[in-house]
């Protein structure tokens, strides 16, 4: 190695500064001239650009403070490398998700801000991405978990995301396609929920606020099966398919049915197996007065046999206690959604609607309510829920149910008089 202050060592201390300027004036190039008309869908896609702005400033900083350090050339070499790697990366996932935001429809942006209002979420600024890699929907905080690990070595830049949130709600093409199914994302809102506002699974399982916390999917059989792993999970997955189920009646339950109740022969880390999830939600129905539902749950459920190691394994052991806890503290905000006779009545009737392809702006003079919507698409024939143009329909009055209810709080809050 040559000796600092040596010819060979200003060469080279030269070669890694050029290397990594020239990434760094790409990704400013791209940050000033693509990143404002990048068509990143969404109320949130300002804060984001903000961000990103943001993050190039702390990257120079850091960068600047590096190269005042004195370095022997080959960490500098392998540091250098690693700047440009993870710059691009930076970069390259911004890119990604612009690509994929850009065919969300407004009514799917539009129905998880009237849930997640509904939910009483703060204002914790999220994303929708279609994704073609995975086939079931998740939640992750982007800066977290995807950006913050890419500018580790970068320290203002590291703890300048620190402080940071942008959810993103990864979600398939065909759950973007079929309103019905968009009642799966209430389970992702239910994450977010969760993470920033509830905490009541964290309580119990501490391990899943560390950002070295293993929530990649991956399937084991009995004998390989990583207990510590999975349990905490589960018992996530748990909270969240009961937060739904509480604060939204059945469909929740309904469409994990239809979409992923099937004879499992693998247990996941990630997720409980699917029969024991909806024996758990018809559990919840039932209490929350859904009787009716809860029975049909039960019997669809019932039909699936899994292998006996799924069907008898342990659920997490907090499970009682974790529950209870939801159930008070959606009592305790208001957010629980509890079958009454009436509201069965306007569920029936507006099925019946749906089943005739009439509006369902209001029903007897009153504004209909998102959650009876979904529900009342239970009712809607089986034939007619697998048309594209009935499910257009459903798309069209989600945004106007939801579109009229947002308009309505808004204003309520504004002149703090009610909007008649
Ligand atoms: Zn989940």
């Amino acid at each position: 190695m040559p000796p600092h202050g040596s010819p060979e060592s200003a060469f080279e201390k030269q070669l890694w500064e050029h290397r990594i300027q020239g990434i760094m004036n790409d990704y400013g190039n791209f940050i000033d001239n693509d990143l404002p008309y990048l068509p990143i869908a969404g109320k949130y896609s300002e804060y984001l650009r903000r961000i990103l702005r943001d993050l190039h400033a702390k990257m120079s900083s850091s960068i600047d403070t590096l190269m005042k350090t004195e370095l022997s050339s080959d960490v500098a070499l392998i540091l250098s490398g690693a700047i440009r790697y993870n710059v691009s990366y930076t970069w390259y996932t911004v890119l990604d998700l612009a690509q994929n935001t850009v065919d969300i429809p407004e009514e799917l942006y539009f129905f998880v801000d009237g849930i997640y209002e509904r939910l009483g979420g703060e204002e914790v600024p999220y994303f929708i991405k279609r994704t073609l890699t995975v086939l079931v929907p998740g939640t992750i905080d982007m800066c977290k978990y995807v950006l913050r690990p890419f500018v580790i070595n970068l320290r203002d830049a590291r703890d300048y995301l620190a402080n940071k949130k942008a959810y993103v709600i990864f979600t398939t093409p065909s759950i973007i396609k079929n309103p019905m199914d968009w009642a799966l994302l209430i389970h992702e809102t239910a994450h977010i929920l969760e993470e920033e506002k509830l905490q009541i699974v964290q309580q119990f399982y501490p391990q899943l606020r560390s950002e070295q916390f293993s929530r990649s999917y991956s399937l084991a059989s009995a004998s390989g099966f990583p207990v510590d792993v999975a349990m905490p999970n589960w018992a996530l997955e748990i909270a969240c398919d009961m937060i739904s189920t509480i604060s939204c009646g059945p469909i929740f339950g309904y469409r994990l049915l239809h979409n992923f109740l099937r004879e499992e022969k693998y247990l996941s880390e990630t997720h409980p197996p699917t029969k024991r999830r909806l024996e758990l939600i018809s559990n919840e129905l039932e209490r929350c007065g859904w009787k009716e539902a809860a029975n049909d749950m039960r019997v669809k459920t019932e039909q699936v046999k899994l292998p006996d190691f799924i069907e008898n394994i342990s659920l997490p052991e907090h499970t009682t206690e974790i529950i209870e806890k939801i159930r008070s503290k959606s009592e305790e905000e208001n957010i629980e959604y509890k079958c009454t006779s009436e509201m069965q009545s306007r569920i029936r009737m507006l099925g019946d609607r749906l089943n005739d392809l009439k509006p369902c702006i209001t029903i007897k003079g009153e504004p209909v309510d998102l959650k009876d919507l979904l529900n009342a698409s239970e009712y809607a024939k089986a034939e007619l829920r697998d048309d594209q143009e009935f499910k257009d329909f459903m798309a069209d009055m989600i945004r106007l149910v939801v579109a009229k209810d947002l308009y309505r709080k808004h204003k309520l809050t504004a002149t703090n008089q009610p909007v008649k």
